[in-house]
C-alpha cells in the first residue's frame, strides 16, 4: 500500500520540490491538497489528476478527518502556521509532518507533541538531511569514530536575500525570527550530528548591517556551544551572507561537507579523500522514510521531539543575544531529540 498525502500550503516548497518528488516516492503518493488560493485548486487538479474530493481549503480542512485517500498532512505553511495546522490535522486523526522550523516557540513544539500523541498518530519534521547519504556518513564518522573524537565543530547556513523586502520571512508575525528561524535550524542540526552530543550551553550574538531591510527579524547570528564531550562548536547563520558548511576537526583528521543542507547536490571531503555518493531527491527519500515509518515501523528519523530540541536551542539563543551574549545553559536527557 501507498500513504496519501495531502500537502498543506501550494508555495515554492510544496510546488518545485515536494510535488515533483511525491512522482517518484515508493510508499507515498500526492493524494490530496489544501490551499488558501482558489486558483490553484484547478491547476494542481489538473497537473496531479487529484480529485475534487481530496482538495480543501483552510476552513473546511477539518473535514478531511473522514477522507480515506489521505494518511498523511504534511504543513509547508508559513512558520506562524505549523502548530495550529499540524494540530487540527491530528485531531483528524492523519499522521502529521511538520515542516522546519517548527513551530513559533517551544510552546507551540509541546503543544504539537501532544495533539499527535492524544491522537495517536505520528509526527516527523521535515528534516530532509536526515535521510540524505551525506548526511548519514557524517552521523557514520561520529558513531564509528573513524577520525577518532570531535574536538571543534563549525556549522554555517545562510544566503543573500534582498530581492522582496515583503516575504514572509522577514515579518517576524508569520516566521517567528529571520535567518535563526530558516537557516539556522540546519547548522544546529549540523553542530549535533557532527558530533553525536546535544549541547550543554550556548552563547550568541547578532549582527546588523542592512536595518533597513531587516527591519522584524535577525539578519546575521553567530553562536558558540560546548558539549560533555569538551568539544566546542561554533554556528554563523544569515539572511545576507551566502554559506553552507560543516567542518569537523577530530583526534586523527577532519571531515567536511560544503554544500552541507542545500537540495542538491550535496559535496563532502575528508582528511583520507574526497566523498561521493548517488544523490536521489532528498525529498523523496524523507517521505519515503516516514511512510516506512508508518507502514513498517522503521525508525522515524526526524521526530517531534528533534524539532522541539531545535527550538529549545533557537529559544537559548535569542535569550542569550538579549541579554548581551549571556551563556545560556542547555539541559537535554542524553537521548533527548535523536533519530
Ligand atoms: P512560500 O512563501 O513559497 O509559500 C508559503 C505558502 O503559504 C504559500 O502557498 C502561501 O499562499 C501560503 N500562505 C498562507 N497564509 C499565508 C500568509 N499569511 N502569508 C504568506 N503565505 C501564506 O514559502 P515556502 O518556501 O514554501 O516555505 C513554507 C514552509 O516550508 C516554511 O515553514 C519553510 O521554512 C519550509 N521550507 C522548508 C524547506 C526544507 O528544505 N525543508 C525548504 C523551503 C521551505
Amino acid at each position: 500500500k501507498k500513504l496519501g498525502i495531502a500537502l498543506v500550503g501550494l508555495g515554492s516548497y510544496s510546488t518545485y520540490q515536494l510535488a515533483p518528488a511525491l512522482m517518484d516516492t515508493e510508499h507515498c503518493y500526492l493524494a490530496g491538497i489544501v490551499t488558501g488560493t482558489p486558483e490553484k485548486e484547478q491547476i494542481w487538479a489538473k497537473r496531479y489528476k487529484i480529485p475534487t474530493t481530496n482538495i480543501y481549503n483552510y476552513k473546511n480542512f477539518d473535514s478531511i478527518s473522514d477522507n480515506k485517500d489521505i494518511d498523511i498532512v504534511y504543513v509547508v505553511l508559513p512558520n506562524s502556521m505549523h502548530a495550529e495546522f499540524s494540530i487540527r490535522a491530528a485531531k483528524a486523526g492523519k499522521h502529521v509532518i511538520c515542516e522546519k522550523p517548527m513551530a513559533m516557540n517551544v510552546d507551540e513544539c509541546d503543544a504539537i507533541i501532544k495533539a499527535c500523541n492524544d491522537a495517536g498518530v505520528k509526527l516527523g519534521m521535515g528534516y530532509r538531511l536526515h535521510s540524505e547519504p551525506y548526511t548519514q556518513e557524517v552521523k557514520r564518522f561520529v558513531k564509528e569514530k573513524t577520525f577518532g573524537n570531535v574536538h571543534y565543530i563549525t556549522a554555517d547556513a545562510g544566503y543573500r536575500s534582498r530581492s522582496n523586502p515583503n516575504q514572509w520571512r522577514l515579518d517576524k508575525k508569520l516566521s517567528g525570527g529571520g535567518a535563526l528561524m530558516n537557516m539556522g535550524v540546519y547548522a544546529i542540526q549540523s553542530i549535533i550530528y557532527g558530533t553525536g552530543e546535544n549541547p550543554i550551553s550556548v552563547t550568541a550574538q547578532e549582527y546588523s548591517t542592512a536595518p533597513e531591510y531587516f527591519k522584524e527579524t535577525d539578519e546575521t547570528i553567530t553562536a558558540q556551544f560546548e558539549f560533555e564531550s569538551g568539544a566546542v562548536g561554533n554556528i554563523m547563520t544569515s539572511h545576507n551572507i551566502r554559506a553552507n558548511r560543516l567542518f569537523a576537526s577530530c583526534d586523527n583528521g577532519w571531515f567536511e561537507l560544503d554544500p552541507a543542507s542545500t537540495y542538491i547536490p550535496l559535496a563532502g571531503r575528508t582528511s583520507n579523500g574526497p566523498l561521493d555518493f548517488l544523490q536521489e531527491s532528498q525529498q523523496k527519500l524523507q517521505m519515503d522514510d516516514f511512510a516506512k515509518h508508518i507502514l513498517f515501523d522503521a525508525p522515524n528519523r526526524a521526530p517531534g521531539d528533534m524539532g522541539k530540541r531545535d527550538m529549545i536551542i533557537v529559544e537559548a539563543i535569542y535569550n542569550s543575544i538579549a541579554e548581551g551574549g549571556k551563556r545560556m545553559p542547555l539541559d537535554f536527557k542524553p537521548s533527548f531529540g535523536f533519530g
